[in-house]
């Protein structure tokens, strides 16, 4: 079991209430009818939890990787949508707060601690697709700003946020792999969100694409020097994102696990009186089922540890764990969809949902794949890229 400080345990107990009270009753609702989850993040606003990144000097709770995967898991367990623009609005906060100048203090900082601004990252594009570290977006400077050119793809909580976290090329620099990120507000002229988002799977979490066209940032917002990225890629981008994405997958597993059980408990035969849970081999299956969650369990938090404890060994980990969350999750609703039958198989079913949520873990950059042949070179004394 990790240490989990007093002031962690409050703030997951304040998240297994606002979970129960607002997240679970819309979990469904937002699903089915691809809602972004405004009244989880209005709540998670309110309870001073969008500022879980932010330094306590600046109003935040100065939280780290275990804060943000034991709350992404427990929002994911009843929704993973919420899950994931809460997770990207934490990577965003993270990347702002790395390098922050006064200014981004005042301007974003403060006010995410305050609970008045969502943030998100808007990294992907479809030119460099999974190889999200390799953007094409240009940003020049002119006078005093910048603007930005190029297509964004899959931005989390896209038009809904008040800014974006952009990665661009390097303003200086045309060889590949030299980008900057700069904050783009919301509403800046020359942004267009391109067709709303209707997922497979993640429905809620309004991920779409984003054309900007002359866009204006001013030289404010850029974060960290120009050409910042491996720094800001491996520091920052990594471990958070990382983390917020095994988190919720560990969710997702969690609650498949939460799901399978109920109906070995609940389902009884009216020929013999029966219960599924009376069954051996359904025992066996679930009990494999719990094994591997608690398999996975250990490892997200582990990685975590190790980042928060800046330890030489955290990469290897932080990489191994989303990979290994998100094929446990995939793993784990596909099994609940076989222990629950007939009544998970249908459409819109809750087990039929976290199987389409976990499916997303195997195509959200970087993929398990990709994942699993960095901790290979990082293992074996390689550079990752
Ligand atoms: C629900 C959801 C939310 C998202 N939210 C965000 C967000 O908030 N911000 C953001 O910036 N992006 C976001 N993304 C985008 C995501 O991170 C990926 O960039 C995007 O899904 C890649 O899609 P693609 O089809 O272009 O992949 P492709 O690059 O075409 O890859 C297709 C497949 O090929 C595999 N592949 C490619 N190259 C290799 C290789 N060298 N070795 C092994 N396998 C390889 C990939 O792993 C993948 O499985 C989101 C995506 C989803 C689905």
């Amino acid at each position: 079991m990790p240490t989990i400080t007093p002031k962690l345990a409050g703030l997951k107990t304040r998240t297994e209430q606002l979970v129960e009270t607002v997240v679970a009753p819309r979990a469904g609702q937002i699903d089915a009818e691809c809602l972004w989850p405004r009244e989880a993040m209005s709540a998670f606003a309110e309870a001073g939890l969008l500022g879980l990144h932010v330094p306590v000097n600046h109003g935040g709770q100065g939280q780290g990787l275990l804060a943000l995967s034991l709350l992404t898991e427990t929002i994911a367990r009843a929704c993973p949508s919420s899950a994931m623009c809460f997770g990207m609005h934490c990577v965003g906060t993270a990347v702002i707060a790395a390098k922050a100048t006064d200014y981004q203090q005042d301007h974003y900082l403060r006010e995410i601690a305050e609970g008045r601004h969502i943030t998100s990252l808007a990294l992907s594009e479809a030119g460099s697709g999974s190889h999200f570290y390799l953007p094409q977006t240009s940003l020049v400077q002119e006078g005093e700003g910048y603007r930005l050119d190029g297509v964004k793809q899959f931005v989390t909580s896209g038009g809904q946020a008040d800014s974006y976290v952009v990665s661009t090329q390097a303003s200086d620099s045309r060889a590949a792999g030299d980008f900057s990120c700069v904050i783009l507000d919301q509403g800046t002229d020359g942004m267009e969100w391109l067709d709303p988002w209707q997922g497979f799977g993640m429905r809620g979490n309004s991920s779409r694409g984003l054309r900007l066209v002359s866009a204006r940032v001013p030289l404010a917002n850029l974060l960290g020097e120009p050409g910042d990225q491996v720094w800001y890629v491996f520091e920052v981008v990594a471990p958070y994102f990382l983390t917020a994405m095994a988190g919720t997958y560990l969710g997702i597993a969690q609650a498949a696990v939460d799901a399978a059980g109920e109906h070995l408990r609940m389902r009884q035969y009216a020929h013999s009186g029966e219960s599924l849970r009376d069954v051996e081999t359904l025992r066996v299956r679930f009990a494999e089922m719990w094994i591997a969650l608690e398999k996975t369990r250990g490892l997200v938090q582990r990685a975590a540890q190790l980042g928060d404890a800046g330890s030489p060994d955290a990469l290897s980990f932080i990489l191994a764990s989303k990979a290994d969350a998100g094929e446990t999750a995939v793993n784990l609703a596909n099994e609940a969809m076989t222990l629950c039958g007939g009544f998970a198989y249908r459409a819109n079913s809750r087990v039929a949902q976290l199987l389409r949520d976990a499916r997303a873990s195997h195509v959200m950059a970087p993929t398990t794949d990709i994942l699993k042949s960095w901790a290979g070179r990082h293992l074996l004394g390689l550079p990752l890229l």
